[in-house]
């Protein structure tokens, strides 16, 4: 049933094609504007401009049917599409707070999230709180003028768990909303919404676009939301996704299911591999019975992807170096859900006179397995390993 429902709405779901002149593939929209011809028509379109086509910064057919299977994929009842992963968090935050509030987030979430609440939200009055992601934590961090939860299971680095469900129960009773940045996971792995979340955020970047070659946003919610959030932060900041990125988005969702079953497999494998390797200290990965909330992620999710970090038994920054400019597969970027498989270690972020400052390692190594064999991996990973001995 859950395949059906999948392939229905990859493949059917909202494609117009009487109105497309029978094409395969939807057309892009590429216009700011939509033409009436009559006064009692625009008005219409005014009137409606969160679902009608009027000005593209509101609606754009295009738009419309990648944000119908969004929603339709996470179980939410609709969806709005921002120009990038973070513009799409940033509205979900900012549509629930406002001077005076507090939000409870999870520590280490995706550093611009991070951002956001610490230093940009801060400017206005909301204050937040970061805090490990269980319910003893969490309970202890709500004041009463705590207005969000902000989770992020897994995150995207050490891929702490949090348990949607349990979380969302104690916080409901207290009129709190619940967002869920849900990257890692996709739409197709895990279903915040339907574990009684309020907001789920994506980007779309990632595995959505899954090529390296756009950046887009979304966010799910009820429609009631939807409306608020347009009419406020979707409009008013104005960060849309642009036409040509939803076709490309849509374009690389159709793949999905089989690129995420391929990376995935290639992640568990090579996760068994470093974790069974003797230069490799510790390995981070959800799916790995050793994962300290592996029993939540196989409870609330259906898989887990290619990305995953480890770190490497060396004391010396310059074994690492070594180690990541030998490998001829992994490319060092950042990023990750695309077909090419990447590394990115933590220490390409830190101040080398002092890596203590930092909350990773130095000798922690993120890599993502993208569609390659994970033999061609586990090859190129072997070699390199052999240079920190
Ligand atoms: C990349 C990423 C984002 C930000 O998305 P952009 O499209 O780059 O703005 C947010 N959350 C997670 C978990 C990410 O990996």
């Amino acid at each position: 049933m859950e395949n059906f429902e999948t392939d229905y709405i990859l493949n059917h779901l909202g494609e117009d094609r009487s109105n497309w002149m029978h094409s395969a593939s939807p057309p892009i929209f590429l216009s700011s504007i939509f033409i009436y011809p009559d006064l009692k028509s625009m008005k219409e379109a005014i009137s409606k401009e969160s679902s009608m086509p009027f000005y593209s910064r509101g609606t754009n057919p295009g738009l419309s049917l990648l944000e119908k299977k969004l929603a339709a994929l996470e179980g939410g009842e609709s969806c709005l599409l921002f120009a990038s992963g973070s513009a799409a968090i940033a509205a979900a935050v900012c549509s629930q707070v406002k001077a005076g509030d507090h939000v409870v987030c999870v520590k280490k979430p995706y550093s611009w999230t991070s951002k956001l609440l610490h230093t940009w939200l801060a400017r206005f009055g909301v204050e937040s709180d970061f805090v490990e992601g269980d319910e003893t934590a969490i309970r202890a961090a709500l004041k009463p003028n705590t207005k969000v939860l902000f989770l992020e299971t897994p995150n995207s680095f050490t891929f702490e768990i949090q348990d949607i469900e349990a979380l969302c129960r104690l916080v409901k009773p207290l009129a709190i909303k619940v967002i869920v940045d849900n990257s890692f996971a996709t739409p197709l792995y895990q279903n915040p919404i339907k574990l009684g979340a309020d907001i789920v955020v994506h980007t779309a970047t990632k595995y959505l676009a899954g090529h390296s070659d756009a950046l887009g946003g979304a966010l799910i919610c009820s429609l009631e939301d939807r409306e608020k959030i347009f009419s406020g932060e979707y409009m008013t900041l104005g960060g849309v996704m642009s036409p040509m990125n939803a076709w490309l988005i849509l374009r690389g969702l159709r793949t999905l299911p089989l690129r995420l079953e391929k990376s995935a497999a290639n992640g568990l494998a090579v996760a068994r591999f470093l974790e069974a390797h003797p230069l490799v200290e510790r390995v981070w990965f959800p799916w790995l019975e050793s994962h300290p909330g592996h029993q939540i992620a196989k409870r609330q999710m259906r898989g887990c992807g290619g990305l995953l970090s480890f770190t490497i038994k060396t004391e010396s920054p310059e074994k690492v170096e070594a180690f990541v400019n030998s490998l001829k597969i992994f490319m060092l970027a950042c990023s990750y859900g695309s077909y090419e498989s990447l590394c990115y270690p933590a220490i390409a972020a830190q101040d080398s006179s002092n890596y203590s400052n930092s909350p990773y390692p130095f000798n922690l190594i993120r890599i993502y397995c993208g569609l390659e064999e994970s033999a061609t991996m586990i090859t190129d990973l072997e070699s390199a390993l052999k240079l920190i001995l």
